[in-house]
């Protein structure tokens, strides 16, 4: 998507674009090889409309493609410490024949074998890892490479809206969907997207999960050594399918911005895309912390 900058510092720092180029190039070709990865809140009770699907609803009764390599799609992974009874759908953003952004002309991925299709199975296999870290159980909507076997209209494209159908047939405890920005403007940093409306039976948990996440991000990737990004994380109120239409929790991350020229070379950076996973893992992980049991 593209919007205006929500910098609230100084404008991000650049590198000369033949420094970025070739340093993105090495990255990308090793991406490209590796994967193509205090307040008190009550769980609300189920409303009665969803109760007719409840059965098939049981993640754990999930049978979809097999998972090769075994980890993620359609599959309910194990958190490693078990800590967590917690579910967290994890949504690369785009994939198969949709690349998404990184192919605008002012796009400081033009001309790298990368678009945003790449970046976010990168980043969904590290936080699916992180999440695992965290205790959670562990789900992704795809791998790029299968599809859930998810068929019910018997025309699965996965586009917004049939990704969206599919997170309400999980029914997760949270739902993250990764995405790469892209602006006309040198617009630039994360921003964690969230949705108010009567689709979701949990609204109560987006809004105050995102600021978890913004603040996790601001502390995780911010600060880390690799990174030259200086504007704060915005967490706001959005319209998107994922988030719109689903029953659950969950949010939208813009990780940065691919025509900007320091997210650009960050995105692309796996220390960054470690901080930046952990940081959501770990924003998630505080919210549910400051839950009820
Ligand atoms: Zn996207």
């Amino acid at each position: 998507m593209r919007m205006d900058c929500h910098c609230k510092r100084t404008p991000c720092s650049h590198l000369p674009r033949a420094v970025l180029k070739a340093c993105s190039f090495a990255l990308a070709s090793v991406l490209l090889l590796s994967c193509f990865p205090g307040c008190s809140r009550k769980k609300p009770e189920v409303p009665a409309e969803t109760e007719a699907v409840e059965e098939i609803k049981r993640v754990e009764d999930v049978v979809l493609l097999p998972a090769s390599p075994a980890t993620g799609i359609g599959r309910v992974m194990p958190s490693a410490s078990r800590e967590r009874e917690e579910l967290v759908l994890i949504d690369p953003g785009h994939g198969f024949d949709d690349p998404g952004n990184g192919d605008a002309e002012n796009s400081y991925w033009l001309d790298l074998p990368v678009r945003e299709r790449e970046v976010t199975m990168a980043v969904s296999k590290k936080l699916e890892a992180e999440l695992q870290e965290q205790g959670f159980r562990t789900m992704m909507t795809h791998d790029g490479v299968n599809r859930p076997e998810y068929d019910w209209d018997q025309n699965w494209r996965f586009n917004p809206d049939e990704r969206a159908a599919f997170i309400n047939y999980i029914d997760p405890d949270y739902m993250v969907s990764i995405h790469v920005n892209s602006a006309a403007s040198d617009a630039c940093g994360a921003i964690v997207f969230y949705n108010l409306t009567s689709a979701s039976k949990w609204n109560d948990w987006s809004k105050p999960a995102a600021e978890e996440i913004a603040d996790a991000i601001d502390e995780f990737v911010l600060t880390s050594a690799t990174t030259r990004t200086e504007n704060e994380t915005t967490y706001l109120d959005a319209s998107h399918a994922v988030t719109r239409d689903t029953h659950a929790a969950g949010c939208l991350i813009e990780m940065g911005f691919a025509t900007n020229e320091t997210d650009a070379e960050n995105m692309l950076n796996e220390d960054w895309q470690q901080s930046m996973a952990h940081a959501i893992a770990v924003g998630i992980a505080r919210f549910f912390d400051g839950m009820e049991k």
